[in-house]
């Protein structure tokens, strides 16, 4: 074990001093969150612990097939209370902040379970593990457990490849995202190493959507509204359009990415109400205007470039306390950079 890094360290210890583990990551769960998932299971029960993972929601059918090795529980009281008796430690992948477990949250309260935090979020920065790596500077938090992983030489098999894979893959936005540099693209290619198919694996991923998603999606961006001089894209989507399509709140996943590709957007916003009086508010920036603080002063969080929050309310309010600082950030940028290329 080579861990140069005194929070890596400390990471291999605390995996030295438990015998059973209990993983979990953060409510509608992500490839990097379930991904990270798989992998640490089936390294760690490689190394002969027990683990179990449970979290607050249900595995998306896209990510299903990282199932195929790993269980991942969904949160009832009776199995959670019973599962963290059962661990020596918890480990929590992918966000460090505790609201972010959700239901899980509040029982910690209660126990007393040491617990260590892996995650590459900006927000709450100190974590609330007794050990915790957190690596703002990674894309995807399969990137730090990649380079915890081969701390302990000959570790990863084509099983945790694949599953650290879909985290690089999934975070990166297909290796897209201003978070792809040359480590993430070095980490692919470790990984196809191990015999990946990368084409077998995007689609897995991502040609997995019903008519009724692309519907929906092409409803939404018809409707996209353009502001601050073309620079702002702010896209809505109602409680009816949801039920109409039978879609679910991750069916939206991807459908903010999308205004992007329209040249001279500085930042792209989502409304998206999925139940009335709840609205989940995405934020991208196409990679000049810090938008994680506008997320995390209103209770969310995320990343410089992409960020959330989930408000209450009606998406009338909900517009009303995030785009006036949106837009007044937008109008502070440098006019002489507008055009990136
Ligand atoms: P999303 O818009 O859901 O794709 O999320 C973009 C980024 O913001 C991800 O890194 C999320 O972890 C983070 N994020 C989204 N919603 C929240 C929230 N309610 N609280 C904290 N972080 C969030
Ligand atoms: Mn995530
Ligand atoms: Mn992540």
């Amino acid at each position: 074990m080579s861990a140069e890094r005194p929070e890596h360290r400390q990471f291999h210890d605390f995996l030295a001093r438990h015998r059973t583990f209990l993983l979990t990551t953060h409510i509608n769960p992500d490839g990097d969150g379930l991904g990270s998932e798989a992998a640490l299971s089936l390294w760690l029960s490689a190394q002969g612990r027990r683990v179990r993972i449970l979290n607050d929601s249900v595995v998306p059918p896209q990510f299903a097939f990282l199932a195929r090795h790993t269980v991942f529980e969904v949160f009832d009281p009776g199995v959670a209370e019973q599962r963290l008796v059962e661990a020596d430690a918890l480990i929590v992948l992918d966000t460090s902040n505790r609201q972010r477990i959700g239901r899980l949250a509040p029982l910690l309260d209660r126990t007393t379970i040491p617990v260590a935090v892996v995650d590459h979020h900006v927000s709450h920065a100190r974590g609330f593990g007794h050990v915790n790596v957190i690596e703002p500077e990674a894309s995807a938090t399969g990137e730090i457990l990649f380079e915890l992983f081969r701390q302990v030489p000959g570790t990863v098999t084509e099983e945790i490849a694949e599953a650290l894979y879909i985290a690089l893959m999934t975070d990166t936005g297909s290796f897209r995202y201003s978070n792809t540099d040359t480590h993430a693209h070095r980490m692919a290619a470790e990984l196809l190493g191990y015999g990946l198919d990368p084409q077998r694996l995007w689609s897995q991923v991502h040609a997995q959507a019903s008519a009724g998603r692309l519907r929906f999606f092409g409803e939404v961006l018809s409707a996209l509204e353009l502001d601050v001089d073309g620079r702002l894209v702010v896209l809505d989507a109602r409680p009816e359009q949801f039920q109409r399509h039978g879609l679910v709140g991750a069916d939206t996943d991807g459908l903010v990415d999308m205004p992007r590709s329209i040249v001279g957007v500085e930042a792209v916003v989502l409304f998206s109400e999925v139940e009335p009086g709840k609205v989940k508010v995405s934020l991208r920036s196409t990679g000049r205007v810090a938008i994680d603080t506008i997320a995390s002063k209103l209770g969310g969080g995320g990343h410089v470039h992409a960020a959330g929050v989930l408000l209450r309310g009606t998406r009338a309010e909900a517009r009303e306390r995030v785009l006036p600082e949106l837009k007044k950030r937008i109008e502070e940028l440098p006019a002489d950079a507008r055009v990136a290329w």
